[in-house]
Formats: C-alpha cells, structure tokens, sequence
C-alpha cells in the first residue's frame, strides 16, 4: 500500500538494545492515514516492562558511548544525516501517509529535519570547557562538560521527524543515549529513522524507540532514576504534568509547549510581505504548527486590504490527500482536531465573526476543514485565547500600537509573535515590548536549526537547535584541583 522505495524502512516493532520487538504483552496500537481513515498498520504497545527494558539498554550503552571521542559521535551523526537524505523520499512518504500534510511540505520537513542532525555533528566538536582564575597559587579551577547521561525524549504527531531530530541530535553529539517515544498517531517516521541510525552505525542501545499508548510509558520513564533529562514537544497540560512527575527524580527538563502567537500588521507593513507571510506562518501543515499565527492583529487603516488579499490567497487554496500533487491543505491528524476546530469556528462565528472565504465543498473523507479567513475576531471569541490548531485566520481589528502589543502580550503564552511595519522606530520598540521567545519581524518563519527555539511563561522551559542547544544535554563539572 505505501509504494516505498526501500521497504525496509517501514518497521512495525519497537527499537529496544539495538533488538526489533514486539511489545512483551503481544499489545498492539491501530496507526491510521488521516487522508482516507484506513489503518496502514500496527505498532507495539509498550508497557512498563518494555520501557524499564529500553531504560537499561540506554543506560547500559551510556557508559560507552559517553566514552566515545566528539570526532567520532560526530562522524556517526554525519552518516545518518547523508542517509536522511538519500532516503528522503521514502521519509516523506512514510510522513504523509500517518500525518496528513502535503508530500511537498514533508519533504521539507525531512529536509528541515536532517539539518537538526548536521548541526548538532558539527556542535558535538565545539563543547568547549574553560579555566578559572584560582584564588591561591597552589590551585587550579576547570569546567569541564559531560553528557547529562540518558534522556527521555517525547514528541508529538505534527512534525513526526524535525521534533525527533532536533532532540536526539544534540543529545547524542552531546554523549547522552535516548529513548524516543514518538506520537501513537505518527510513529512510523520515527521507526524509519531509527532503521537509517542502525545502519549509519549508531551502536545498540544509544537510541531506543518505545511505540505505543503515552501513559505507562510515561509514567515509566518519569519515575525511574537512571532516566536524567526530558525533553517534551507537545500540549501544555501534558508538559506540566511531566515536571510535576519529574520532581521526585529532580531530572533536566526541555519543554517545548502550546503557543499562541499573534501576527501584528501595522499600517505602514508592506502589505505583499504581510500576505505571504499569513498564508506561511497560518497554513503551513493545516495550521497544526505550535508557531502558527493564531490571532492576526491588523490596523484599522490597512485592515480591510490585508482581509482581502489574504481571503484571494485563501480562495486559491486546494484541499485534499497529500498525496495529490497541488495539495496546499491535507486531512487534520483526527476526528477530535476538527471537532476542536469546528467549535472555534462556531463559537466566533456565534459571537459575530464573518467568514469571508465560503467553500461549498470538501473532500471526502472526515478530516478535512476547510481554510478560512475570519473577519470581526474579538477578544472574547475562544480562538483569541487557545490554540485553534487548524487552517482558520482570525483578523482582530486595531487601533494603535500600544494597543496592538497589550493584546498580543495578553496571553499566559509566549513562543512566537510576528510583526509587519517598515518604519525602524516601530521595528525596535515592538520587537522590545513583545513577550515572547522567538519574534519575526517582516517575517512568518522562525524555524531553523541555527538559531534558537523556545518559549517563555508557559510555552515551556530550555531552547533548541542554535548555538545553545547543546547545552540543554550537558553538566558542568567544576573540577578543583589543590595543593599543587
Ligand atoms: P498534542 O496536542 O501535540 O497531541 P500531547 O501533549 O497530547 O500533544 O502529545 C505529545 C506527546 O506526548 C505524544 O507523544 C503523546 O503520546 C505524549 N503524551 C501524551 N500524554 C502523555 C502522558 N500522560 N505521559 C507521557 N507522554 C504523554
């Protein structure tokens, strides 16, 4: 059914001491494609027992792959971002069929994906320790850097590959051995890069994947000692409950969390560079992106041109299977993300909203929403306060600039924030007062593996990919040396 090039690359078991295994209890979990509902196979439901079993692999490995020289971990890491690469086809495939979005975007995000890889096997040589000046002649001070030790790491179902890879790649350049626990609704692209770190020659047990239903896994991996850091992309009321559980074992945490990202036009933006920017930063993987513009703030004086270049864009937008050449917006990952969708939509619409792009008709098939630009948003509609997750623009109608930041910053979330203006005044005064870690300016992308990812207040904890990604996987030893 999936026509791959290297069938190899789509395994059914989970990755445990270097081992393909079936779950211990012979449970397994239904993986569906979103496009048409079908299941494309089974994977392992993985207990406590089979997650204790992947903890010990992993802890076992460390003490040798800690060992190994950054040259070497680099070399291995090089290798598996050449295969990433020379397999991308049969990766964005595998993407497509459990995830949804277009073939073209998931090549992308294999693309975007490797890079994470190829980064981080040039970072693993630059962990630079350093001397301190001694207070005594007889003294020496240095820091020195050493892998946290094992690392837990879980990822949603929106970027089945990047999320995987701009974890595990500074984890093991950094020394650290993992278990991956990918998203039950994608663990196919996850298997299929575990298949391509064997052959690069990654030894058995640096990366283990665990598949399966999260809670006993999770709990599993929470509650055990040798388990040091976590690293988390995925809802915020998951993420809390990981630090609450990770509090008794006082692990490492990177939490990568909900966002709510406003998108502020002022009226001085140019316009075409606003526009191309909504249509990439909204609808980009059907708007299920954590950095989605959420609420698109636009000034009084330009508001009105902006909802209609953008609603012309939308208009043009084709739904359907990824798999069909053209395809802008795929299926949502599933029926309970529509439903969340559609309730936004409701509810706006209720509370006075108008939908300026009507569609008369969607794909068949049940997870299809259709794109939707959204004119008279207000504060009190729910899509201004969560995530709607989806391919709908809600366009909050401004005054000033004073006001335009209030209701940006007005959220307990803060990952990303974009703003359009060419005036430099207004460049540095916006990007300045807005409350978030990562802002754009005359841009929708702020993805990218050299520079930093993260969030603050509840967007989570730690940054990723960048210069300071590394560090989020290594100690600092202070090593005192005296009476010399
Ligand atoms: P999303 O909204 O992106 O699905 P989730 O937070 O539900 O976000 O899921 C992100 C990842 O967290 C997935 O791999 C999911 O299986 C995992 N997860 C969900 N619940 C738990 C849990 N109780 N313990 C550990 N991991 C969990």
């Amino acid at each position: 059914m999936l026509n791959l090039k290297d069938p190899t690359l789509f395994v059914e078991k989970a990755l445990i001491g270097g081992a393909w295994l079936s779950a211990g209890s012979g449970a397994t979990v239904a993986v569906d494609n979103p496009a048409s509902g079908d299941v494309i196979g089974q994977i392992p439901d993985c207990d406590a027992t089979d997650t204790q079993a992947a903890i010990a692999a992993a802890a076992e490995s460390l003490r040798t792959w800690r060992q190994t020289t950054p040259t070497e971990r680099s070399r291995l890491l090089e290798r598996w971002h050449a295969l990433m690469l020379e397999h991308a086809d049969d990766l964005a495939a595998i993407m497509t069929a459990e995830q949804g979005k277009p073939l073209a975007e998931a090549r992308g995000e294999v693309l975007y994906g490797a890079s994470f890889i190829k980064w981080f096997a040039e970072e693993a040589r630059r962990t630079y320790g350093m001397t301190l000046p001694a207070p005594s002649a007889d003294r020496r001070i240095l820091l020195t850097k050493e892998p946290v030790g094992v690392a837990a790491i879980i990822t949603p179902w929106n970027f089945p590959n990047a999320m995987i890879t701009r974890k595990c790649g500074p984890a093991l350049a950094a020394g650290c051995t993992v278990i991956i626990k990918p998203s039950e609704f994608t663990p196919y692209s996850a298997l299929a890069l575990g298949v391509l770190a064997q052959r690069a020659g990654i030894p058995a047990g640096v990366i283990n994947i665990v598949t399966g239903l999260p809670k006993a896994i999770g709990a599993t991996l929470m509650a055990s000692p040798d388990v040091r850091k976590v690293s988390f992309t995925g809802s915020t009321g998951v993420g809390s409950m990981l630090m609450a559980q990770s509090a008794p074992t006082v692990k490492r945490l990177s939490l990568e969390l909900g966002g709510n990202a406003p998108f502020i036009v002022f009226d001085d933006a140019d316009l075409d560079v606003a526009v191309e920017a909504a249509i990439a930063s909204k609808f980009r993987n059907g708007g299920q992106t954590c950095v989605c513009a959420n609420r698109l703030l636009v000034q009084d004086g330009i508001y009105d041109a902006f909802a209609e270049r953008l609603a012309a864009r939308v208009n043009a937008m084709q739904i359907g299977p990824g798999t069909t050449t053209g395809t802008d917006i795929g299926p949502m990952i599933n029926d309970a993300a529509v439903a969340k969708i559609r309730a936004h939509v409701a509810d706006a619409l209720a509370l006075g909203a108008e939908n300026i792009t009507p569609r008369e008709t969607l794909p068949e098939g049940s997870r299809y929403v259709a794109p939707m630009v959204l004119k008279g948003a207000t504060t009190a509609m729910r899509l201004a306060s969560e995530e709607t997750f989806g391919p709908v623009a809600p366009l909050f109608r401004f005054h000033d600039e004073a006001e335009a930041i209030a209701i940006a910053n007005a959220t307990p979330f803060g990952l990303a924030a974009y703003f359009f203006t060419e005036n430099l005044h207004r460049s540095w005064r916006v990007g300045e007062a807005l409350e978030f870690g990562m802002v754009g300016l005359n841009t929708g992308s702020v993805s990218m593996e050299i520079a930093p990812f993260g969030g603050i207040k509840q967007s989570g904890l730690g940054r990723e990919g960048g210069p300071t990604g590394i560090e989020e996987y290594l100690e600092t030893k202070a090593f005192h040396m005296g009476g010399l």
